[in-house]
């Protein structure tokens, strides 16, 4: 259960896209576009408060993402963990796919719409990991 004084403030600065079951945040961003909230004189991400609250504390090293890949998104139910290094991508990613989509596209030459039917996921996922690993790995 979420505590009542944060489910006042998801009431009031969210609403529900009826399609993808997403809750859409309409306060503050921070710099990366991730949701803030103001909390005893700072700024802190409304993803890691809800998601602390209804799950409990987050391990060292991890981060949460969104994996609806919505970045505004702040439905508890598409949220998950993920590896630090990669929560700038927005979704949970592991060194292995990373990898496996680092030797299709970059050493195989295989197209970003293959790649993503290959894992499964959707093309967006796949060429912003290839930006990750572009930028990572000076590509
Ligand atoms: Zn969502």
């Amino acid at each position: 259960m979420i505590s009542s004084p944060m489910q006042e403030i998801l009431d009031a600065k969210t609403h529900r896209n009826e399609h993808t079951k997403c809750l859409i945040w309409e306060g503050e961003f921070d710099r990366k576009r991730q949701p803030i909230i103001e909390y005893m004189g700072t700024s802190v991400q409304v993803i890691k408060i809800l998601y602390t609250l209804a799950r409990g504390s987050i391990p060292a090293g991890a981060d949460i993402v969104q994996k609806c890949e919505n970045q505004r998104c702040v439905e508890i139910e598409h949220l998950e963990l993920g590896q630090a290094a990669t929560s700038e991508l927005g979704f949970a990613a592991n060194e292995e796919e990373l990898a496996l989509v680092k030797k299709l596209y970059f050493d195989d030459g295989m197209r970003q719409d293959k790649i993503a039917e290959q894992l499964g996921v959707s093309a967006s996922k796949v060429s912003r990991m290839i930006t990750y690993i572009r930028r990572r790995d000076s590509l």
